[in-house]
């Protein structure tokens, strides 16, 4: 029975996937079972940061598998301590709780959001209401699920959790209408800056400070979801940075630990104290080999230089595609960028793309590039001349 058969035999059909059984990588390619390559302009959804086995984060994980792969949370290690103090010194967070995704980073957002209004506020004002943006994406927990502002994610599993409502993006007085509808009983607004699953669109700079402003004049806490933006995906480490705020509560996940599963809540000096002992936890939360890993991360993507190669590259592959006859508009910032066409359909793209030895992803009707934030100019052109030439068939 060859992998595919044998997979599809064993495991739940969740995913639409492509007849494709990738077997290594290396730097910012990809080796099939066939030995087909294939350059990556996806890194795993935004995931493996430094592309495939980038040779100081396989040295860091090696060498911590070596050590102690894990221990539980009843006790310390040196390198969760140390993973900890680099991410609160890089983006100038008080302190973070270890997950292992992006939707358990949510999760303990929406938990640390509704406790610090419960234990200001006291539970008979239910001051628990988290206001989300329309087609935004925040995960797949039946929490995160209810955050999500797209109706086609709410079905089958009711019901959903209560206390999420939805606010037009970019709609400042779609959001001062909800606030004011809910005096009183909102503890959070939640937002991506760069909607990613909803198409690689960035929320505009009036509004996410018509955000701030609304947030802080009733002691509202805001939640920036940068678990696709984060770690420098857009070439600042945080992409909020690029829009001049800086929220109360941070989460991150895909990129942080180069592909390794890690999930964080950052929180601000004021909020910092909320989750107490026993209120929230994981098992592998803080996972050694994921610290160490991300410890490679920071070390490479937390500096001023590679940032700002990651801006250029994102405007080189800009100025190569803005005028190609079937583009029609680039969106997102850095290296997060959506594609959109004239006449092609994105999936049939991507799929042209896989094809002839270039891995994309779509986002929506969108094709979308999430590529290793240290992949080559040569390795970008290389790329793009596939993708341009599956655009001029
Ligand atoms: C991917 C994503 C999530 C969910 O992350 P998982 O690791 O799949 O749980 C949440 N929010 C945003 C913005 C994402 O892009």
């Amino acid at each position: 029975m060859d992998t595919i058969e044998q997979f599809n035999e064993h495991v739940m059909p969740t995913y639409g996937r492509y007849d494709v059984v990738i077997e290594k990588g290396q730097e910012h390619t990809a080796v099939d079972e066939n030995g087909k390559e294939y350059i990556d302009f996806g890194s795993g959804i935004g995931t493996n940061s430094l592309g495939f086995c980038d040779e100081e984060w396989v040295k860091a994980v090696c060498e911590q598998a070596h050590k102690v792969q894990h221990t539980s949370n009843y006790y310390y290690t040196k390198v969760q301590a140390d993973f900890a103090k680099k991410l609160c010194e890089t983006t100038g967070y008080s302190k973070m709780f270890f997950g292992n995704s992006g939707a358990e980073a949510n999760e303990c957002a929406i938990k640390l959001a509704r406790k610090y209004s419960f234990d200001k506020y006291g539970k008979e004002a239910e001051r628990n209401i988290i206001i989300t943006l329309v087609n935004s994406f925040h995960g797949r927990t039946i929490a995160t699920l209810s955050a999500t502002g797209q109706d086609v994610f709410h079905n089958y599993f009711f019901p959903f959790v209560p206390g999420f409502v939805n606010v037009k993006a970019n709609d400042i007085e779609d959001l001062k209408r909800v606030l004011s509808e809910n005096e009183n009983r909102v503890c959070a607004v939640m937002f991506e800056c760069i909607q990613g699953e909803g198409g690689v669109i960035a929320l505009e700079k009036s509004f996410i400070e018509a955000i701030f402003q609304e947030c802080e004049k009733r002691d509202i806490l805001t939640i920036c979801d940068e678990v696709q933006t984060g770690v420098g995906r857009t070439g600042k480490f945080l992409a909020c940075e690029n829009f001049g705020v800086k929220p109360d509560i941070v989460t991150l996940a895909k990129g942080l630990a180069g592909g390794i599963p890690i999930g964080v809540c950052l929180a601000d000096e004021k909020c910092k104290d909320v989750l107490t002992k026993g209120t929230h936890g994981s098992t592998f939360g803080g996972n050694p080999l994921a610290c160490a890993g991300g410890i490679a991360v920071l070390d490479k993507v937390a500096d001023e230089k590679f940032l700002d190669e990651v801006v250029q590259k994102g405007y080189h592959i800009w100025q190569r595609l803005i005028n190609d006859p079937e583009v029609t508009g680039i969106s997102g910032l850095g290296l997060m960028m959506g594609i959109s066409f004239k006449t092609k359909k994105a999936a049939d793209v991507c799929k042209a793309c896989l094809d002839n030895g270039l891995l994309v992803l779509t986002a929506k009707e969108k094709l979308r590039f999430l590529p290793p934030l240290n992949i080559t100019y040569e390795e970008i052109d290389r790329g793009l001349d596939i993708l341009e030439k599956i655009l001029a068939q």
